[in-house]
């Protein structure tokens, strides 16, 4: 996706400076590790996630970003009564279970913060905690689908299909920006407070999420 992001931020008029590092920001400009001052009234910090607090409170592993390890089930295996979905746990995406996230260069593929992957892991969660108090089996978290979607201005978008190295761009330019529209406007939202089958449905682990024709997927 690189070179396609780094051209529409050429034509946008946006300069890049990959491998420097903010050293210091204050009222009037922000400081870079090159050694460059850049006057700004507006600087805007976008970098640096991290789990809610409240998981400092549930005994068990974090990964560097503070989430709660949890099992194929989303359980977090020091507090068996406890499910965690979305940005505050870390779930294998892979089937193989030896592995640790906070290992630079771990091949294994891991939950990240994103709709994509919370909108799922929500579903499980809350199908095994229910599943767990009715004493029926619980079912292990999948991610059926897997992919990047980039918004690169009013008319650009960049959508690959995959991950890490194995994403492939499927869609860029302004034959991107439909889909992304759907996602930001329509996908992510939950069904209105009184749906109440609109929620059950939406709430169903797997995924029956449908792509309106026409948005090139
Ligand atoms: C500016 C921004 C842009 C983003 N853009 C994208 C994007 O383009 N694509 C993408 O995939 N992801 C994006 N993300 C990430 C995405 O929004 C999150 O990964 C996703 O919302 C996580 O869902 P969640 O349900 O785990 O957490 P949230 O959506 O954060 O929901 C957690 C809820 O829990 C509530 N809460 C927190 N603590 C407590 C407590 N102690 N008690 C009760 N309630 C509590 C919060 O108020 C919140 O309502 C973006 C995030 C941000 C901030």
């Amino acid at each position: 996706m690189r070179p396609l992001i780094l051209q529409t931020l050429e034509r946008l008029g946006v300069e890049v400076k990959l491998g420097t590092a903010i050293t210091g920001v204050d009222a009037s400009g922000v400081l870079t590790s090159t050694g460059e001052r850049i006057q700004t009234l507006t600087p805007i910090w976008t970098a640096g996630t991290v789990a809610a607090p409240l998981t400092r409170q549930i005994p068990g592993d974090k990964d560097r970003f503070g989430r709660l390890m949890v099992d194929a089930h989303l359980r977090c295996p020091q507090a068996k009564a406890i499910y965690a979905a979305g940005d505050t746990a870390c779930a294998r995406t892979d089937e193989d279970d030896n592995d640790d996230p906070n290992t630079v260069g771990s091949e294994a593929e891991y939950t990240k913060m994103s709709c994509q992957h919370a909108m799922p892991m929500g579903r499980y969660a809350g199908h095994n905690a229910a599943a767990d108090l009715l004493g029926l089996p619980a079912l292990r978290y999948s991610q059926v689908m897997l992919g990047t979607i980039l918004d690169l201005g009013r008319h650009d978008a960049i959508f690959a299909a995959g991950s890490g190295d194995e994403a492939v761009v499927a869609l860029s330019g302004a034959a991107a920006k439909p889909l992304k529209r759907w996602i930001n406007e329509t996908l992510i939202y939950p069904p209105r407070a009184d749906d109440l089958i609109g929620a059950l449905e939406a709430g169903h682990p797997v995924n029956r999420t449908v792509v309106p024709a026409g948005l090139g997927c």
